[in-house]
């Protein structure tokens, strides 16, 4: 019996590898974009809430006003779990199915292009849809021109499916110095035939301008707890990480001066040295061409990667870490190291790692109470 405990143990033991999603830090998250603005907050969860796992990430989010993302079986998924706000699909339908069964399930739909328009006129019944149709004011990615705005809305009020029309528009450098002058005058001069609802924001201009909240603000990256803005750290903005990504060391060597890690040794030791093979590589998401030097934390202590990221290995510097051994904890990102500066090392940003967390790494909530 004891016999075959140990067996299962052996056969279901996983890899050290682990994401922890605080959900209170996501809870503390939407304070902060709560406490920025008075319009309503549509949470992002679109990527499966960033990389934290779309049902997990929206209990979390519950108190927020709506969410947002663009697979409609998610989508149809979170109505059937109980959510109740508005649930919208950031990319709207792409086949007259797909409308069906918006309307069955209640999804907002983003409406950008003339060929959903279409689509909504051979949509034979009577209904009860919420649109929200999408305006290109410059970043020339998704909505319809300034000009054609008028007409497309005038012909989706007076269709008999439609209940209630939203105006939106998408910023393309609302986290840089150019920021959003121009665009939200472009949004701000489009002719509407009457009074409608409008949203602008995304995290950065949330943060940064109020004269984009309008109606509805559309966060992402903050309720994450990350920054969107190169020049101003999360915790300076007061938000908190959600994801940490953990591991540990699980093999320690010493090396001689003009010895080599890893493959295509494009690390060589100028001196003796002590390194460490950590359990996670680019099939867990963390990121191949994270250079030597990119940070990360050993036993809580800040140290640097050496070498090639490897399909389920990196290397980190023990040298300064004496007490590092086999079985020490490793931060890639999260609690005490920002994905920001990870994401910066590695000539990226937060947005794509926490994307990219694979589904091999297992991920496990937890709550801090205050
Ligand atoms: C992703 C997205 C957002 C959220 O952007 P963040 O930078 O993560 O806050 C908002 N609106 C739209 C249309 C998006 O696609």
């Amino acid at each position: 019996m004891a016999h075959l405990n140990f067996a299962r143990e052996v056969l279901f033991m996983p890899r050290p590898i682990q994401a922890h999603i605080d959900l209170s830090a996501l809870e503390h998250n939407l304070q902060v974009a709560r406490r920025a603005t008075a319009a309503r907050i549509m949470a992002v969860i679109k990527a499966s809430a960033y990389g934290h796992g779309l049902l997990r990430a929206a209990g979390a989010l519950r108190a927020a006003d709506g969410f947002a993302l663009l697979d409609i079986n998610e989508a149809a998924y979170l109505r059937e779990a109980g959510f109740r706000q508005t649930i919208l699909l950031l990319e709207g339908f792409f086949s007259t199915d797909d409308l069906a069964l918006a309307a069955e399930y209640d999804l907002a739909c983003v409406i950008h292009n003339p060929q959903q328009v279409a689509m909504l006129d051979a949509y034979p019944r009577r209904g009860n849809l919420q649109v929200w149709i999408k305006a290109n004011s410059g970043m020339n990615r998704l909505g319809f021109p300034p000009q054609d705005i008028p007409a497309v809305l005038e012909k989706i009020k007076a269709h008999p499916a439609v209940r209630d029309i939203t105006l939106m528009t998408h910023f393309a450098s609302a986290d840089e110095a150019d920021g959003v002058v121009a665009q939200l005058e472009v949004f701000n001069a489009l002719d509407t035939p009457c009074r409608m609802a409008r949203s602008l924001a995304n995290s950065a201009a949330l943060l940064r301008y109020p004269a984009t909240h309008a109606d509805w603000v559309r966060p992402g990256i903050m309720l994450y707890g990350a920054s969107p803005f190169a020049e101003i750290s999360a915790q300076q903005l007061g938000l908190k990480p959600v994801m940490t990504l953990q591991s540990e060391i699980i093999s320690v060597r010493e090396l001689k001066a003009g010895e080599r890690v890893g493959y295509g040794g494009t690390f060589c030791a100028e001196s003796p040295m002590r390194i460490g093979t950590v359990a996670c590589g680019y099939a867990d998401g963390y990121p191949r061409h994270a250079p030597t030097g990119t940070p990360v934390l050993v036993a809580g202590r800040r140290t640097r990667t050496l070498g090639r990221v490897s399909m389920d290995m990196l290397s980190v510097d023990l040298s300064s870490l004496p007490d590092a051994i086999a079985g020490s904890g490793v931060t890639l990102w999260g609690s005490g190291l920002p994905v920001e500066e990870v994401a910066r090392a590695a000539g990226t940003i937060s947005y794509e790692l926490l994307c990219a967390l694979a589904p091999r790494v297992h991920m496990a909530g937890f709550s801090q109470s205050a």
